[in-house]
């Protein structure tokens, strides 16, 4: 397996750096690449070569940006089958789902080239005569893109493209089990003629090349994603730095679907299933906690596991396979630790629990079994924490008070969603939920990126949106001009 390089202005292969080794997690024999584990140095070169491409980059005209943003996406649509491959093979998703991810890239840059050559700025009338005054949206300069692996192209997507479409310079350090898609990100955009340097990307450790990319006294921004637990880190080293740098940070979620007492139950019990289990439970979005009507609870539950046995797990390139295995070996001790959790806490193991094993298909993957708890009571670790993996908790309530209320139980807030026939009780639970979005008879998963999103509480710092026209403000500072004539 030949080792890989990284973007340091342009494509480098630092051949005096460690390389660590990428494997499938469907079946770890596999090694896809080898990437630099770079160090903090590299990561400052790479922050410089920012810079210096900013003075440049940030003068482009729109036009100019947005015709390479069109390109980028003509060069992912014809790579896409390729691309959808790389990325199950490293991440373990499914074909269906990485392909939803390309597609969705495909998208966004489509999406921001058509936005920046529209305008962003504003004419507002004066109280003087003879007046004119008009805002402009201008870039901030260096922004720093820290991203999990969960997504790991569409999510630094929706951040990096409208960086640069409005004409900030970016490095990006993706998570480290998943740099070959960011690496063949990074090239369509190269491929179709971004001057040296205005997109970085650097592969290394949280501790040296993160660290580096929060504290760099060159960035002027910073967008991450990533847990609740690694956002307060940053939140507080940036705090201690005292600079009044842009910070956007989105993270975990502890999301719930409620069936109402006058919701579909087949609909809510195959929505909830799709969004427990699809992407193997590994979506910030994910349906982890389901709130079913005391009285109902039987029936949905029962109907609940005769779904969910139907779920092919296997390796996400096969065909019919609807869970893949989890991303990495981190991941796989993770979820049975919470699955041991569950049930020292008494909650009820209903249906999995276990990791899937004795054959040659599923002895080198991280497969785990999808898995419903029932009897899961709000003051349980189970219904509090995000366990990021298949794992369900079935709860009930009586009134969609209550129900309200356990959604609101967490710390987090990311997204939540009902299943009713009834339009009151719909806007009821939407204005009631403390949430980033709300999902009416939809999955919790799954998000348009023309949509604004993001969350609240402990899923985000909540000032800026991403995605949708809302992501442009982030990265752009707004000047006021005014001129007499
Ligand atoms: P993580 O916080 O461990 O890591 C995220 C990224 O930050 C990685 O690239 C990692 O190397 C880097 N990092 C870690 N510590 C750092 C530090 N101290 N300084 C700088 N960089 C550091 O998260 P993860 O396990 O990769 O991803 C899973 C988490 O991401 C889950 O909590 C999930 O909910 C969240 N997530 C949120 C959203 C959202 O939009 N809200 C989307 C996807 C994933």
């Amino acid at each position: 397996m030949s080792e890989r390089g990284v973007f340091i202005g342009k494509l480098i292969i630092p051949r005096d750096r460690e390389f660590y080794e990428v494997r499938n997690p469907a079946d770890t024999r596999q090694v896809i690449a080898k990437f630099p584990r770079l160090r903090r140095d590299d990561a400052r070169e790479a922050i410089g070569k920012a810079k210096e491409a900013f003075s440049k980059w940030s003068k482009t005209l729109p036009v100019e940006r947005a015709r390479i943003l069109y390109k980028v996406a003509d060069i992912i649509e014809s790579r896409a089958d390729e691309l959808a491959r790389t990325l199950t093979l490293e991440e373990g998703k499914t074909i269906p789902d990485s392909m939803f991810e390309v597609v969705r890239t495909i998208n966004l840059l489509r999406f921001y080239a058509g936005l920046i050559t529209r305008g962003q700025g504003k004419v507002i009338p004066s109280q003087d005569k003879n007046t004119i005054i008009m805002t402009n949206r201008e870039p901030l300069g260096v922004v720093s893109v820290i991203t999990p692996w969960n997504f790991p192209l569409s999510l630094p997507a929706w951040k990096i493209i409208p960086a640069i479409a409005t004409g900030n310079t970016v490095v990006w350090k993706p998570a480290s089990i998943t740099p070959t898609i960011a690496y063949e990100l990074v090239k369509a955009f190269y491929d179709a003629g971004l001057p040296e340097g205005v997109l970085n990307l650097v592969t290394g450790s949280a501790s040296e090349v993160g660290d580096e990319l929060v504290t760099n006294k060159d960035v002027d921004a910073l967008t991450f994603t990533g847990s609740l637990q690694t956002g307060k880190e940053i939140n507080e080293k940036v705090g201690k730095m005292n600079r009044f740098i842009r910070v956007q940070l989105e993270l975990g979620g502890k999301n719930a679907t409620v069936l109402s007492r006058n919701g579909d139950v087949n609909l809510a019990v195959e929505l909830t299933v799709r969004s427990a289990f699809g992407l193997t439970g590994q979506a910030c979005t994910a349906t982890s906690r389901f709130l079913v009507p005391e009285d109902m609870h039987d029936e949905v539950l029962s109907k609940l596991v005769e779904r969910t046995k139907k779920i092919v797990v296997g390796n996400g390139l096969k065909n019919g396979v609807d869970m893949g295995p989890l991303a990495s070996k981190e991941q796989y001790d993770k979820i049975l630790s919470y699955i041991e959790i569950g049930k020292s806490e008494g909650a009820k193991l209903v249906y999995g629990g276990q990791p899937i094993r004795g054959s040659e298909e599923f002895d080198y993957g991280y497969f785990v079994m999808p898995t419903i708890f029932d009897g899961v009571t709000p003051d349980m670790r189970i219904a509090k924490e995000e366990i990021f993996g298949p794992v369900l908790a079935v709860m009930t309530y009586r009134t969609l008070d209550e129900a309200i209320d356990i959604v609101n139980s967490t710390e987090y807030g990311l997204i939540a969603g009902i299943v009713t026939r009834d339009i009151s009780e719909a806007a009821k639970f939407a204005e009631g939920v403390k949430v980033g979005v709300v999902k009416v008879n939809k999955p919790t998963i799954g998000l348009e990126p023309w949509v604004p999103y993001g969350g609240v509480k402990g899923s985000g710092n909540d000032m800026y949106k991403e995605m949708g026209e809302e992501a442009i403000e982030f990265f752009t500072r707004i000047k006021a001009i005014y001129v007499g004539y």
